[in-house]
């Protein structure tokens, strides 16, 4: 009689935090519950097969849109080969629009929402009858302090070879209509120090990459402080064995208090994922983004010569509203502000949220398909979108992966958009791909796109060859450093 948590993870190396909560509110069912987690990309009969070995009688599936159609066929399988599991749904995915999700369909059981207090409870009534009669339950959201807390269930295991995620809050006050979390409403803290308490044992077991999964980290100043300061104390314990930890801000509040926290972090201790999106004012109010775009650059200007924190910001193309020339100079005054990384996404139709209401007055065009991209706009067609979506890559590639540091000053110029473009443009004539470009052949072909700018060939080889000596022969990039907290891409930043 057992009962599996399962889900596709995007990577081995992330560890599901859901799957773990689910495990930590069982209770009594406890005992006969696992977790089995699995990896996208992996042959459907296989991860039937290994589900079917545990024999179980209820299998929940973590649904989230990078797994929904992987996720489907496995659904599809296990009811074919074995009708009698009872499979639950939950996840983001399916907690919005399910009379559309085949997957919905196949499942027995859904449960929307929070899934802490109700997946218990509806394995139960499957376990001891009566029979749930609706296929749908709405998950009940109870306090926190009410959630036994999951982190006991990373193993020894996870902890050695994976990301461990961390939340010391749930929900977000904020309304950006691209994003779940705006239908929160609020944010709910944890109890900080049962949080704390968790945290200083995961610390004691090992973990030195804390990466926090709250939306507004910088929200509670009072409690961002305190969390910040359980980082200093570790690091000042022990400078030779240092933590790492990533927090998502939001960039216009960035009180003294806290900047004076952040200041302490020496390099290779500190990450934050900062949003920004789109600094065109228009933009942000129809989307319902309040954001001080002044404030937002102080800030992210601060961080960036005053403390050591690595910064990764975040922009989105594709929204209603922006077009080519509006996105274009956010980009530059965003790369004016010299974030280590930016991350350039194409903006997705996450099911629920309220961003469709612009669908016809901004002409949007969604791919119908996870991860529901856009594919026009209005403003933005969709040969123009595929561009978008081939610098996304290229600056992943050239300008984010931090392997080009002295060359990309020289690649941007004086218009950093306009100048990455080109070049995006050309790299994908000369290779009609985005994916799958050796480091090696990647730097030739930066060298030769600096030789057709005018560049003489031997400054050009010796600028690349600046950045490139001896990098190709490096190992790949670790996602779970332990000895050295700084995961390599940061440490490359750093270095340049
Ligand atoms: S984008 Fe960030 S600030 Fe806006 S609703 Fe989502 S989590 Fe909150």
């Amino acid at each position: 009689m057992t009962i599996l948590l399962a889900t596709l993870n995007a990577r081995y190396t992330h560890a599901s935090l859901g799957l773990r909560y689910l495990y930590a509110n069982m209770g009594e069912l406890q005992p006969r519950t696992r977790i089995m987690e699995f990896v996208i990309g992996a042959k459907t009969a296989d991860v039937v097969e290994r589900l079917l070995e545990a024999q179980p009688q209820i299998v929940g599936f973590g649904v989230y849109i990078w797994n929904v159609e992987e996720t489907a066929r496995v659904v599809a399988m296990l009811k074919r080969v074995a009708p009698q599991v009872r499979i639950v749904l939950g996840g983001p995915e399916v907690s919005h629009e399910p009379e559309q999700q085949d997957i919905v369909r196949l499942a027995d059981y859904l449960i929307t929402g929070w899934g802490d207090v109700s997946f218990p409870q509806l394995c139960r009534q499957i376990i001891n009858g009566p029979q749930p009669l609706m296929k749908i339950h709405a998950g009940v959201q109870p306090k926190l302090d009410e959630i036994a807390l999951p982190y006991a269930y990373y193993s020894e295991q996870d902890i050695a070879h994976r990301t461990v995620y961390v939340e010391a809050s749930r929900g977000c006050p904020f309304k950006c209509e691209f994003c779940l979390s705006s239908l929160d409403k609020t944010a709910w803290p944890f109890d900080l120090d049962r949080f704390l308490r968790e945290m200083d044992s995961l610390h004691a077991r090992g973990v030195r990459l804390f990466k926090f999964v709250d939306r507004t980290f910088n929200l509670n100043v009072r409690a961002s402080l305190r969390i910040l300061q359980f980082f200093l104390d570790k690091l000042a314990a022990a400078p030779d064995d240092p933590v790492f930890a990533h927090f998502e801000l939001v960039p216009d509040h960035l009180p003294d208090a806290l900047k004076e926290a952040i200041r302490q972090f020496p390099p290779g201790t500190l990450q934050f994922e900062i949003g920004i999106q789109s600094f065109n004012p228009e933009v942000q109010a129809l989307i319902s983004r309040r954001q001080d775009n002044d404030k937002s650059a102080q800030n992210i200007e601060w961080l960036r010569t005053q403390s050591h924190a690595h910064l990764h910001v975040d922009l989105i193309a594709g929204l209603p509203g922006e077009d080519i020339d509006s996105f274009g100079r956010g980009f530059d005054r965003l790369v004016a502000l010299a974030p280590h990384e930016i991350q350039f996404g194409i903006l997705k139709r996450l099911r629920g949220t309220p961003i469709i209401r612009h669908t016809q007055a901004f002409g949007l065009v969604f791919d119908p398909h996870p991860p529901y991209s856009i594919l026009a706009t209005d403003r933005i067609d969709f040969p123009t979108m595929q561009r978008l979506q081939r610098f996304a890559r290229y600056w992943d590639l050239v300008a984010n992966s931090g392997r080009f540091a002295h060359t990309l000053p020289v690649l941007l110029g004086d218009a950093p958009f306009a100048g990455f473009l080109a070049l995006s443009d050309w790299l994908y004539r000369r290779t009609d791909a985005t994916h799958r470009i050796a480091l090696d052949r990647l730097a030739l072909l930066v060298e030769q796109w600096l030789v057709e700018r005018g560049m003489g060939a031997q400054q050009a080889a010796a600028l690349v060859g600046s950045d490139y000596a001896g990098q190709a022969s490096r190992p790949p990039r670790r996602e779970k450093p332990q000895s050295d907290a700084a995961p390599k891409r940061q440490a490359r930043h750093m270095t340049a």
